[in-house]
């Protein structure tokens, strides 16, 4: 289990979250007016096997591999006209190649065989294919316009931790916390807003509180005047 930031945001007085949450939302879409998905992709299948490559590696790195990846394989075929060998080799560079082959392999060959070669709209669907969880059905969905919930990465769990939004630690109850917080409206761009401030700001060591324009008012764990 990850260091838990839940402690951290006890030790400042702030308005209640439910107070918090829009005038949050605002100063972040200020600071990161540019915060969206770092990963590239032109279509349904590449967005969804970005992030099924995306697992335990950087974004940087997925873009690194699906830049060749993308102009070999165009179909779901694609991937399984090679052998998993093959395909292992090609995105060898994003880590677990071996489970993602089989995951990728495993999907491709669903969509085929129930999704007339298409990545299904529906969040259920996307939950049927090999290897897909619930993040990366949220990742998929929200990026199509038709957020499901709002994704919670490492960044995301300690934003929220550190805010006070939560005090859980497993991501399916942080999720749901914060399902229950958020706009509905918000629900594809608050973890990108959470993500890019924890990359830039709130760094899990030493995150910079006296930069950050949640400090002190909006953060229960801000250091500034600590
Ligand atoms: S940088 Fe500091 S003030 Fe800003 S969100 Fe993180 S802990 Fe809170």
């Amino acid at each position: 289990m990850p260091r838990s930031y839940v402690a951290e945001a006890r030790r400042r007085r702030v308005a209640p979250k439910k107070e918090r949450i829009r005038p949050v939302i605002e100063r972040l879409a200020l600071e990161h007016a540019d915060a969206a998905i770092a990963l590239r992709f032109e279509s349904p299948l590449e967005l969804l096997v970005s992030v099924m490559l995306s697992a335990q590696t950087t974004d940087v790195n997925v873009n690194r591999v699906t830049e060749k990846l993308f102009r070999k394989y165009r179909r779901p075929e694609d991937y399984l006209a090679v052998p998993q060998e093959e395909l292992e080799r090609d995105i060898f560079a994003t880590g677990f190649y071996r489970q993602k082959a089989r995951s990728l392999r495993g999907t491709m060959r669903r969509l085929v065989e129930v999704y007339g070669g298409e990545v299904p709209t529906a969040f259920d669907d996307l939950l049927t294919l090999p290897g897909v969880a619930r993040k990366t059905a949220n990742v998929v969905s929200a990026e199509r316009g038709d957020a499901q919930g709002v994704v919670v990465d490492t960044h995301v769990r300690r934003l929220s931790q550190r805010l006070a939004f939560t005090r859980q630690e497993d991501p399916v109850k942080i999720e749901r916390d914060l399902m229950r917080l958020v706009p509905r409206a918000d629900w594809a761009r608050f973890p990108h807003l959470l993500i890019w401030h924890g990359r830039r700001i709130c760094d899990a060591r030493r995150p910079r509180c006296e930069d950050c324009p949640l400090a002190a008012a909006l953060c229960p764990s801000s250091r500034v005047g600590a």
